[in-house]
């Protein structure tokens, strides 16, 4: 594996020809372990028959991984300065295409049609800059676009609080937003000091699958996430004062019924609820809903 773009000897000899500063502001830990991207490739399970989107290529080290083994790869990179030197690194391979683009702006449902077969199921494969992994994550899972899985690095915390469960520290609106769409598990645990340069925090990788349609039914979804988010602002008081504050303390007796209704009680706090006890607080709490 020493020809690999990976390679430590390799990498700083690209960065040195091409007189590369890394950019603290783009979140730039480039990887450098051979053992580290095969085991990320291994978990997104890729093949011939898939489509991979990959968000931040940085010089190709992950990027030359899955050009081996899905169909084809289309990375979006902020940063021009990469530009040439990706051109460079993977120039051998025929199934990659780049984009210099923020993956927050662009339009992603028209970019996926350019893929040579837009009919194949796309998974998402990514060394996330940290600085916007959760925003990136939302952006793409609210996009409509029906990627089949996700496999992705991120801080360590971060991931954790994305597959808590119910009655966890790390348990929030985050863990319900993805889990509401996608089944999520910390897939390993990664090192800082595989990187250059060495992120502060360590990192995890995170595999989410698609579920065929949500993991609960709600009356209206938008109100869902809202009373969802209502109850965890301030995770040290209990549902009820979270409730209050929300929707205005005049309403007390009438949230005391709707609670009643659902058979959740006023004083136990946002952390004990599962992801369906939200689904009956929100169909309850509906006619407050103006
Ligand atoms: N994939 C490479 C690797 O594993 O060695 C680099 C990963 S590095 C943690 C994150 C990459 O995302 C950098 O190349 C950075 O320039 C890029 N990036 C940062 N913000 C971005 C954005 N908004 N849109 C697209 N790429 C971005």
């Amino acid at each position: 594996d020493i020809d690999r773009i990976s390679n430590i000897i390799r990498t700083q000899d690209i960065l040195r020809r091409h007189d590369f500063n890394f950019k603290k502001k783009f979140g730039q830990n480039f990887l450098t372990d051979h053992n580290i991207l095969s085991k990320i490739t291994q978990t997104a399970e890729l093949s011939k028959e898939v489509n991979v989107i990959e968000i931040g290529p940085g010089i190709g080290s992950l990027t030359q991984y899955l050009l081996e083994e899905a169909h084809e790869v289309m990375a979006f990179e902020i940063d021009k300065t990469l530009i040439p030197i990706l051109s460079e690194t993977l120039a051998p391979y025929d199934n990659f295409t780049l984009v210099n683009a923020d993956i927050l702006k662009i339009d992603l449902m028209a970019a996926i049609q350019n893929f040579k077969n837009p009919n194949l199921p796309i998974k998402v494969v990514a060394n996330l800059p940290y600085y916007i992994t959760t925003p990136i994550l939302m952006h793409l899972i609210e996009s409509k676009i029906p990627f089949a899985e996700f496999v992705v690095m991120m801080q360590k915390e971060v991931a954790d609080r994305i597959a808590a469960k119910p009655n966890s520290k790390a348990y929030g609106s985050l863990s319900i937003a993805v889990q509401y769409y996608m089944e999520a598990s910390v897939a390993f645990v990664v090192p800082r000091t595989v990187f250059i340069p060495a992120p502060n925090v360590d990192s995890a990788i995170l595999k989410m699958v698609r579920r065929r349609s949500p993991l609960v039914e709600v009356k209206d979804e938008a109100w869902f996430f809202k009373t969802m988010h209502s109850s965890f602002v301030h995770r040290r008081k209990t549902l009820m004062n979270n409730l209050q504050a929300a929707f205005g303390k005049e309403n007390k007796a009438e949230i005391e019924q709707y609670l009643q209704k659902a058979e959740i009680s006023p004083s136990i706090r946002a952390e004990a609820l599962s992801i369906a006890d939200f689904a009956k607080l929100a169909d309850a709490l509906l006619p407050l809903k103006n």
